[in-house]
C-alpha cells in the first residue's frame, strides 16, 4: 500500500503566550528570551526547536508557518497529526481552536477546515473527495464520543493494515467548512453538557478531532487517503501544583498516566535503542501510534507560559519538546494501487521472492555446513553463528507492529550478527518462532476483544445507570400511583361488595326469572295453541272486520253528517247562549259566532260557556233570594210601621180627646173664673155699700151703738165671709192656672209628638212607597229571571241530551278506531312474519 516513504523528524514548535492579567497584577517576571526564529532561552539555558513563536505571534502567522503544510500533506495522501502540549492555560486550546467564529482569533482547526476545502476546489476536477470527521475525548483512559453522548467508552482496534483506530466512533461526512464547524460546535456543546466544571474537565481530558480524507481519481481510479489528528492534550502540570486530593488525585494520576505514557513513548522513541515502545499503555498512545514514530507527518506545539511563576513547568515542557524533536517518523503516502500498479508490484515482488529464495537456499547450505561444523566442534552454546532470539522473533517495528513483508526488504537482516545486548543466545526453531508470533497475535487479538467487551460493558453500565435513574423516578411516581391505586382499590372493593350483593340479588331474581321463564314457556305453549285458535278466529274476524270497515266508512259518512249537524246545533246553541249571555248581562263572555272546528273543541268551548252561565245563574238566584228576603224584611218592617202608625194614631186621637176634655175643662174653669170674678165684683159692690153704710152709721153714732156694733159684727162677718171665698178663689185660680200651664205643656208636648209622629209617618209612608216600588221592580226582575232561568234550564237539558248523543257517537267512533288500529297492527305483524 505504501509507496514513496520518507523519514523525517517530528516537527516541534514552541509558542509562548503573553502574560495574563493576573500574572501582571501579581508582578510575575517575563522569563523567556527569544533568540532568532528557533531558540528560546530560559535561565540561561537555550532550547532549540523547529520554530519558536514569541508572544505577539498572530494565529494566522502560526497557521501559515506550520499547519498549512500539513493540509497539503494530508491531501497528498499522508497522515498528519498536530499536538498541543503544555500546562493548563498555556494556550493549547487557543492554538488548536482559538475563537472558533472569529476570523482573526480562530485557531488551527477552523483554519484547516477552511483550507482543506479551498485546496479541494483548486484541485483536479477528476478527483472525488470523501471527507468525514470524528470528535472524541479521552478522559480517565475512556474514549467518549462527543458526537454521540451515549458512546462513553469506545475501544481501540486495529484495521487490516494493523493501524489502530477508534471502533464505533461516530463519523460525519462533511462537504463544506460550515459543516465542519457545525460538527465542532455540536461536539463542544455535548462536552459542556456532560460535565459540571468545564475548565477543570478540559484541563484533564484530551480532545481529539479527526479529519479523514479519501480521494479517488475518476479516470485512473487511483485512491489516496489521509488522516489528520488534531489533538488538544490535557494539562501537563504536575498534580502537586493543583493540590488535588483523594478521588481527584486518583483522577489526576490517571490523566497523568496517559500523559506519562505519552512521555514514555516519546522517551522510548527518542532513545531509539529500546526495543519496546509502550504504545499499549494507554488508549491515547495507541490511537496516536502512527503519529509517534510511525507513518505520519507530526507537528507538536509546545505551549508555554512566560511567567516566572510557572518556570518549572515551562522548563519541563521545553524538555519534553526537546525529546520529542528527536523522534523520527517514516511517513508514506497511503496509496491504493491500481491494477496496473499491482501488476508491476507483483512482478517486482516475484523477482524479490526469487532472489530471497536463492538467498535462503544459500543460507541453508551455509547453515548445513555450519551444523556439520558444529557437530564437529560440539560448541553449541557460544556458537558465533547461532541465530539470536531478537533476530528470529520478528522485532516490533517502531509502531509496535510486526514487520511487514516489504520492510524486511533485505534477507540479510536475518543474518547472524553479534549483539552486545544479548549475551545469552537461545536457539529457537522456525516453528517455535512462528508459534510465538501466532501467540502474540492471538494475545493482541484477545486484548482487542477485551477492549471491545469492556466498551460494551461500560456502555451497558451507562445504559443501566440511566435506566436505574428512570426506574427510580418511575418508582417514586409508581409509589404515588400505588397509593392512589390502593385508595381506589378500597373504593373498588367496597363497590365490588355492593356489586356482589347486587349480583346475589340479581341471581335470585334470575332464578325467579328462570322459574318464571319455565312457567312462561308452558304458558307460551298454551298460548301458541290458543294463538292458532285465535288465528283462525282472526281470519273470521278479518272478514268481520272487512264488513266493519265498510260499516265504518258508512258510519264515518254518517258521523260526518252528524258532525255537521252537531256543528249546526252547536252554532245555534252558541248563538242562543250568546243571546242568553246578553240577556243575563254578562258581556264578558264572548262566543265564537262561527263554530266549525273539531267537535271536541266546540264542546269544550260550549261547556266552558255553560259553566260560566251556570255560575252567573247561580249568582243571580242568590241575588233573587237575597231580594226576596229583603222584600220580606220590608213587608215585616212595613207591617210594624203600620202597627206603630195605628198606635200612634190612637195615641193622637186619645191625645186629641184629652185636649178636647182639657179645653172643655179650661172653658169650665174660665166660666167658673168668670163666675167667681162676677161673684167678686158683686161682693166688692156689697163691700162698697157696706162701706157707705158704715160712713152713714158714723154719722149717726150714737144712734145706735148697738146697731153699730151689730153692723160691725155683720161687717166683720161679711168681710170674713168675703175674705174666705176670695182666698179659695185665688187658690183655686192659681191651681187652675197651674193646671192650665201643665195642660198647656202637655198639649205642647203632645203636639210636638204628634208632629213628630206625623213626620215619622210621612217618612214611613215615603219609605213604604219606595219599598213598594222597589218590590214591584224586584218582582218584575224576579219574574224576568225566573223566566230566563227556566229557559236556561230548558237549554241545559237540551244541551245535556245533545252531549250524551255526541258522547255516544264519539264512543262508537273511538271503538271503531280501536278496532281499526288493532286490525292494522295484526296485519302489519303478519306481513313482518
Ligand atoms: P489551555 O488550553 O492550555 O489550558 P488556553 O488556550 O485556554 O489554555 O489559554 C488560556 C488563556 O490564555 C485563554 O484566555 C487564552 O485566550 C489566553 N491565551 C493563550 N495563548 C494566547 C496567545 N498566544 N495570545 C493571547 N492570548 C492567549
Ligand atoms: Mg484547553
Amino acid at each position: 500500500m505504501a509507496d514513496a516513504s520518507a523519514e523525517c523528524n517530528i516537527k516541534v514548535l514552541c509558542r509562548f503566550r503573553p502574560l495574563n492579567q493576573s500574572e501582571i497584577i501579581r508582578g510575575d517576571k517575563f522569563i523567556p528570551l527569544f533568540q532568532g526564529d528557533d531558540t528560546v532561552s530560559i535561565a540561561g539555558k537555550s532550547y532549540v526547536f523547529d520554530r519558536v513563536f514569541p508572544t505577539n505571534t498572530t494565529q494566522e502567522q502560526v497557521y501559515n508557518t506550520c499547519a498549512k503544510q500539513i493540509v497539503k500533506d494530508v491531501l497528498g495522501g499522508y497522515n498528519g497529526t498536530i499536538f498541543a502540549y503544555g500546562q493548563t492555560s498555556s494556550g493549547k486550546t487557543h492554538t488548536m481552536e482559538g475563537k472558533l467564529h472569529d476570523p482573526h482569533g480562530m485557531g488551527i482547526i477552523p483554519r484547516i477546515a477552511e483550507d482543506i476545502f479551498n485546496h479541494i476546489f483548486a484541485m483536479d476536477e477528476n478527483l472525488e473527495f470523501h471527507i468525514k470527521v470524528s470528535y472524541f475525548e479521552i478522559y480517565m483512559d475512556k474514549i467518549r464520543d462527543l458526537l454521540d453522548v451515549t458512546k462513553t467508552n469506545l475501544a481501540v482496534h486495529e484495521d487490516k493494515n494493523r493501524v489502530p483506530y477508534v471502533k464505533g466512533c461516530t463519523e460525519r461526512f462533511v462537504s463544506s467548512p460550515e459543516e465542519v464547524m457545525d460538527v465542532i460546535d455540536e461536539g463542544k456543546a455535548n462536552r459542556h453538557v456532560a460535565v459540571t466544571n468545564m475548565n477543570e474537565h478540559s484541563s484533564r481530558s484530551h480532545s481529539i478531532f479527526l479529519i479523514n480524507i479519501k480521494q479517488e481519481h475518476v479516470e485512473t481510479e487511483q485512491k489516496l487517503c489521509g488522516k489528520l489528528y488534531l489533538v488538544d492534550l490535557a494539562g501537563s502540570e504536575k498534580v502537586s501544583k493543583t493540590g488535588a486530593e483523594g478521588a481527584v488525585l486518583d483522577e489526576a494520576k490517571n490523566i497523568n498516566k496517559s500523559l506519562s505514557s505519552l512521555g514514555n513513548v516519546i522517551s522510548a522513541l527518542a532513545e531509539g535503542t529500546k526495543t519496546h515502545v509502550p504504545y499499549r499503555d494507554s488508549k491515547m498512545t495507541r490511537i496516536l501510534q502512527d503519529s509517534l514514530g510511525g507513518n505520519c507527518r507530526t507537528t507538536m506545539f509546545i505551549c508555554c507560559s512566560p511567567s516566572s511563576y510557572n518556570d518549572q513547568e515551562t522548563k519541563s515542557t521545553l524538555m519534553f519538546g526537546q525529546r520529542a524533536k528527536t523522534i523520527r517518523n517514516t511517513a508514506s503516502v497511503n496509496l491504493e494501487l491500481t491494477a496496473e500498479q499491482w501488476k508491476k508490484k507483483y512482478e517486482k515482488e516475484k523477482e524479490k521472492n526469487r532472489m530471497m529464495n536463492e538467498t535462503v537456499q544459500r543460507l541453508e547450505s551455509e547453515l548445513n555446513r555450519w551444523m556439520n561444523d558444529e557437530e564437529d566442534s560440539e560448541l553449541d552454546q557460544l556458537c558465533p553463528g547461532a541465530v539470536p532470539l531478537e533476530c528470529l522473533i520478528p522485532r516490533e517495528d517502531s509502531l509496535g507492529r510486526l514487520p511487514r513483508e516489504e520492510s524486511s526488504s533485505s534477507g540479510l537482516s536475518r543474518l547472524p550478527r553479534e549483539d552486545s545486548s544479548s549475551s545469552i543466545v537461545i536457539r529457537i526453531s522456525e516453528e517455535e518462532r512462528q508459534k510465538y508470533e501466532e501467540e502474540i497475535r492471538k494475545l493482541y487479538k484477545q486484548l482487542d476483544d477485551k477492549d471491545d467487551e469492556i466498551n460494551q460493558q461500560s456502555q451497558l453500565a451507562e445504559k443501566l445507570k440511566e435506566q436505574m435513574l428512570d426506574q427510580e423516578e418511575l418508582l417514586v411516581s409508581s409509589r404515588g400511583d400505588s397509593e392512589k391505586v390502593s385508595s381506589e382499590l378500597g373504593r373498588l372493593q367496597m363497590e365490588s361488595d355492593i356489586a356482589k350483593a347486587e349480583v346475589k340479588e340479581v341471581l335470585q331474581a334470575l332464578e325467579e326469572l328462570a322459574v318464571n321463564y319455565d312457567e312462561k314457556c308452558q304458558e307460551v305453549e298454551d298460548k301458541s295453541l290458543q294463538n292458532k285458535l285465535l288465528a283462525e278466529e282472526l281470519a273470521k274476524k278479518m272478514a268481520h272486520l272487512m264488513r266493519i270497515e265498510a260499516e265504518l266508512s258508512r258510519l264515518q259518512e254518517v258521523s260526518s253528517h252528524q258532525r255537521k249537524r252537531i256543528a249546526e246545533v252547536l252554532n245555534g246553541l252558541m248563538r242562543d247562549l250568546s243571546e242568553f249571555s246578553a240577556i243575563v248581562g254578562n258581556k264578558d263572555i264572548k262566543l265564537p259566532m262561527e263554530i266549525t272546528g273539531a267537535i271536541e273543541e266546540e264542546f269544550t268551548v260550549a261547556r266552558l260557556y255553560i259553566s260560566k252561565i251556570k255560575s252567573e245563574v247561580k249568582s243571580m238566584v242568590k241575588r233573587c233570594r237575597q231580594l226576596e228576603n229583603l222584600q220580606m224584611e220590608c213587608h215585616r218592617k212595613m207591617e210594624e210601621t203600620g202597627r206603630e202608625l195605628s198606635s200612634c194614631q190612637l195615641l193622637i186621637s186619645q191625645h186629641e180627646a184629652k185636649i178636647h176634655s182639657l179645653t172643655e175643662y179650661m172653658q169650665n174653669i174660665e166660666l167658673k173664673n168668670r163666675q167667681l170674678e162676677d161673684n167678686y165684683d158683686s161682693l166688692s159692690e156689697e163691700l162698697a155699700k157696706l162701706h157707705a153704710q158704715e160712713s152713714m152709721s158714723e154719722v149717726t153714732k150714737g144712734e145706735n151703738q148697738a146697731d153699730i156694733e151689730e153692723s160691725a159684727d155683720v161687717k166683720r162677718a161679711l168681710v170674713q165671709q168675703m175674705e174666705s171665698p176670695r182666698e179659695t178663689h185665688h187658690k183655686q185660680l192659681g191651681r187652675l192656672r197651674d193646671d192650665i200651664n201643665e195642660k198647656q205643656k202637655i198639649i205642647d208636648d203632645l203636639t210636638d209628638r204628634n208632629h213628630r209622629l206625623h213626620l215619622e209617618l210621612e217618612r214611613l209612608r215615603s219609605d213604604f212607597d219606595r219599598l213598594r216600588s222597589q218590590e214591584h221592580h224586584k218582582t218584575l226582575q224576579l219574574e224576568e229571571l225566573t223566566f230566563i232561568h227556566e229557559r236556561h234550564e230548558q237549554s241545559k237539558q237540551d244541551l245535556k241530551g245533545l252531549e250524551e248523543t255526541v258522547a255516544r257517537e264519539l264512543q262508537t267512533l273511538h271503538n271503531l278506531r280501536k278496532l281499526f288500529v288493532q286490525d292494522l297492527t295484526t296485519r302489519v305483524k303478519r306481513v313482518r312474519e
